[in-house]
Formats: structure tokens, C-alpha cells, sequence
């Protein structure tokens, strides 16, 4: 038995079964490239799902995490500490509106203090209704799970509290439709990325902002997986100049450590008082100091124009293959959509080839990886994929 195989049948001891068993156990990484504990080096395209903006072991991130722990690792929220002020206000200053931030640990966290926020904005003006998108995701908690469109994973765990209507993701007449007095709340992402990065029409935004907006409905934008340089922007939804009374962050913002966060709008952030929602390790000083890192990071290196020249070169070389019917989304994050539903097969064969990605459905294989990867750790990645393709479906005329 390899060591690898030794430490996987712990894992299967050890571990729940909630994610199956993953192939392989990763020991670190550097840049784009992560080991294995045999010491196989992989090229990290997914980056622990659009998480790892920085790439691995970023000396940034290492001297931000390093130097706070070293300084002070947690106060609780009894106290309070410089960085979590210093990263509120660059968010404000990045989002670009006024409001206020309330910090947590993960997405689903932050969904869980938005969907509060709409709940005490219901209460405050008689609204019970939240309405959210089919195939959206939001998170595993109870409330983020209510408000989250995949039904295999939300319908084992209702009946919920709340009342929450699905509406189809990206078609405004069926949120005008769905949007009345009685709504409190609509959730939106402005690109659905488990459901394999599907960006919503241009348009979209703008006409759920007028219609929470007259339906005196709080609009809620998801960005924990768009925001964050995803798109080549801090916010996705900048792009569309549309303004949400609130804006949920994670993934990205800690380029690897946990943190997410809410920025809200003077008004909606005041539905909070004392007392009304907290979180031990909310605001934890390392983590608001290695977003820091990030932040200035990405601002010192201009990764979003970089992130935005080599998202066009991938999407240019990949459409040359005619198995790819379309490459989804912007910048670094992408959704390969494949002629023939092999996503999940051929993303195995990438990772013989040394490749990490992922299929988010039977047709798409999406991407995330670092910010600061090179053009010619893309260009290998598109061969590969080639490659890939080839043993899994032959190219249609036949390749030699
Ligand atoms: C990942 C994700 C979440 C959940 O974040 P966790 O940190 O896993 O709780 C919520 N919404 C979107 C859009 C996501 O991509």
C-alpha cells in the first residue's frame, strides 16, 4: 500500500461521507502548483474553488498571517481590533457605497446574516416573502439551504420557516412576476457558479433593482463566488452600476483563510442593533489581515488586468476546439461547456495529466484558478485539456 492509499483508507475511517472520497491528498503548494503527499505537483485550476486568489504559499498572505498570529490570533467580539476596521472600510471604499460590514467566517455564514437582515426588514414593514433563483447556491446552513434552488440538496432537510419562491435564474419577467408587496427580500448571484458559471443577461440586475426597488424589497446580491477579481472586478455587479441594499463576500476575500462578510446599506445595515446577531470568530484578526494581503496584493500587482488579457486568450484558445460549444463567465472564471456531457470524465483524465478542475454538471467543467497564474501555465492547461478530450471523445472527423 502507497502512503497515499494508507492515508485515503483513514480518511474513509475517519472522515464523514458527506463529500465521498476525494482522489487526492494535497501537501502544499506554490503559485499555481500544488504536491501531493507522493509528490506528484498538479496545476491548481480550480483553485480551491475560486478561494486561492493569491496561488499557494503568496509570500503577501504568509507575512500578513504570520506577523498577526504572531501578534494577536483571536479578541472575540467583546473586544474589538485595528485590522477588523481597516478591512471594513477598505470594502466600503472598494464597494463604493456608503454602508456597513458585518464580518463572519464563511458564504453561507454571510447569507445566514443577510437573510436576518431581510427577515427584520419583513418584520419592520409586514413582508414575509423571500424570493430566490432555481439551480442558485447559497450555502449548506438551514437558511442559506431555504433560499438555495437545487432541490436534491435543499428538499431533504425542509420544510423550512420561511416561505421562499424559486423563480427561473436570469429571466426578469418571472421575477417581476414573483416580486410583490408581500416580498421582503430577493436573492440573487449575478453569475450561478455551482451551477457551472451561467452569468445572467445584461439587463438582469438592473431590472431586479427597479423591481425591489418598487416593490420596497430588499435586493441581495450573493458575490461569494463572483466577487473578488472573479470577474476581473471587485464586484460583479459594478459592471451593471446597479446599487443592492446588501452584498455577501467570501471565497476569494481571504485568498485561503476563512472569512466572509456583509456589506449592507446605511439602512439595511441599522436593522441590526445589539444583540441581534454575533459570531465568536467574526472579524478573527488573522483573517482580516490576510484579506488585507489580498486586497493590496491584487491592487499592487493590477491582477484584474491581467486576470482580464488572459481570460480573453483562454476563451479565444479553447473555442477553437469544436468539442467546446462555449466558454462561459469572465476573466479566470469559466464555464467549458462540452459538446458531449463528459465533464466529469474528462476532468479524471486531467488529473492523470497533473490538472485539478472540477464539473459542476455533466456538460461543464468550470475553472477557477489564481489570479496570478501565468500565460504559460494556461496554455498548458488548454493542451492538456486538449489532450483530455482526446482520450475521452474523439474530435468530430477524427484527430491522427
Ligand atoms: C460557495 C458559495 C456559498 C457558500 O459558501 P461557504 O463558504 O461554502 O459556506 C454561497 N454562495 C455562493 C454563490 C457560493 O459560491
Amino acid at each position: 500500500m502507497t502512503y497515499s492509499e494508507q492515508i485515503k483508507a483513514r480518511y474513509g475511517r475517519a472522515l464523514m461521507g458527506n463529500y465521498g472520497q476525494p482522489p487526492v491528498a494535497l501537501r502544499e503548494g506554490a503559485g499555481s502548483t500544488v504536491t501531493d503527499v507522493d509528490g506528484n505537483a498538479y496545476l491548481d485550476m480550480i483553485g480551491g474553488i475560486a478561494v486561492s486568489s493569491l496561488g499557494h504559499n503568496h509570500p503577501a498572505l504568509v507575512e500578513a498571517v504570520s506577523t498577526q498570529a504572531a501578534r494577536i490570533a483571536h479578541t472575540s467580539n467583546l473586544f474589538f481590533h485595528e485590522k477588523e476596521v481597516e478591512l471594513a472600510e477598505k470594502l466600503l471604499e472598494l464597494w463604493g457605497n456608503p454602508g456597513r460590514v458585518f464580518l463572519c467566517n464563511s458564504g453561507t455564514e454571510a447569507n445566514e446574516a443577510a437573510l436576518k437582515l431581510a427577515i427584520l426588514h419583513g418584520n419592520a414593514t409586514g413582508k414575509a416573502k423571500i424570493v430566490a433563483t432555481e439551480h442558485g447556491f447559497h450555502g449548506r446552513t438551514l437558511g442559506a439551504l431555504s433560499i438555495t434552488g437545487k432541490a436534491a440538496i435543499r428538499e431533504p432537510f425542509g420544510p423550512f420557516a420561511r416561505e421562499v419562491v424559486f423563480v427561473p435564474y436570469g429571466d426578469a419577467d418571472a421575477l417581476k412576476a414573483a416580486v410583490d408587496a408581500d416580498t421582503a427580500a430577493v436573492f440573487l448571484e449575478p453569475t450561478q457558479g455551482e451551477t457551472g458559471v451561467v452569468p445572467s443577461p445584461p439587463g438582469y440586475l438592473t431590472a431586479a433593482r427597479e423591481l425591489t426597488a418598487s416593490a420596497g424589497a430588499l435586493l441581495i446580491l450573493d458575490e461569494i463566488q463572483s466577487g473578488f477579481g472573479r470577474t476581473g472586478a471587485w464586484f460583479a455587479h459594478h459592471a451593471e452600476g446597479v446599487v443592492p441594499d446588501a452584498v455577501t463576500l467570501a471565497k476569494g476575500l481571504g485568498g485561503g483563510i476563512p472569512i466572509g462578510a456583509v456589506l449592507a446599506s446605511e439602512a439595511t445595515a441599522a436593522l441590526f442593533t445589539p444583540g441581534t446577531h454575533g459570531s465568536t470568530f467574526g472579524g478573527n484578526p488573522i483573517a482580516c489581515a490576510a484579506s488585507l494581503a489580498v486586497i493590496d496584493t491584487i491592487e499592487r500587482e493590477h491582477l484584474f488586468d491581467s486576470v482580464l488579457a488572459l481570460g480573453a486568450h483562454l476563451e479565444a484558445v479553447l473555442l477553437a476546439d469544436p468539442r467546446i460549444t462555449e466558454v462561459r463567465g469572465q476573466a479566470l472564471w469559466r464555464g467549458i461547456a462540452l459538446a458531449e456531457p463528459v465533464a466529469a470524465e474528462t476532468v479524471k483524465h486531467l488529473l492523470g495529466l497533473g490538472v485539478l478542475a472540477n464539473a459542476p454538471r455533466p456538460d461543464t467543467i468550470r475553472i477557477a484558478p489564481p489570479l496570478t497564474i501565468s500565460q504559460t501555465e494556461l496554455d498548458a492547461f488548454c493542451a492538456k485539456l486538449v489532450e483530455a478530450l482526446d482520450a475521452v471523445t474523439p474530435a468530430p472527423g477524427g484527430r491522427p
